[in-house]
C-alpha cells in the first residue's frame, strides 16, 4: 500500500520522494530540500538506528548552506 516512490524516514519523519537528478525531502516546514541537507539539518545530529538517510552515496556533498540555511 505504500507508493515505492515516496519513503518517510522513521527516525526523522520526513518524507524522501525519488526523483531524476536527486531526491526531493519534505521537512514539516519551509520548501524542499536535499537528502544532504537533511543529513546537515537532522540525520547527523539524531544518530539513531532506523534512520533511512545515513549512507553516504545517497546523501552526496553537504554544501555550507545546507548546514547553516534555517530549514
Ligand atoms: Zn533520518
Amino acid at each position: 500500500m505504500t507508493n515505492p516512490q515516496e519513503q518517510i524516514c522513521p527516525v526523522c519523519g520526513v518524507k524522501i520522494v525519488k526523483a531524476i537528478g536527486g531526491d526531493r525531502v519534505f521537512f514539516s516546514v519551509g520548501p524542499p530540500g536535499t537528502r544532504a541537507r537533511l543529513w546537515a539539518r537532522v540525520c547527523q545530529y539524531v544518530k539513531k538506528p532506523g534512520c533511512i538517510n545515513t549512507d553516504p552515496g545517497l546523501v552526496g556533498e553537504v554544501q555550507p548552506e545546507d548546514r547553516y540555511r534555517p530549514i
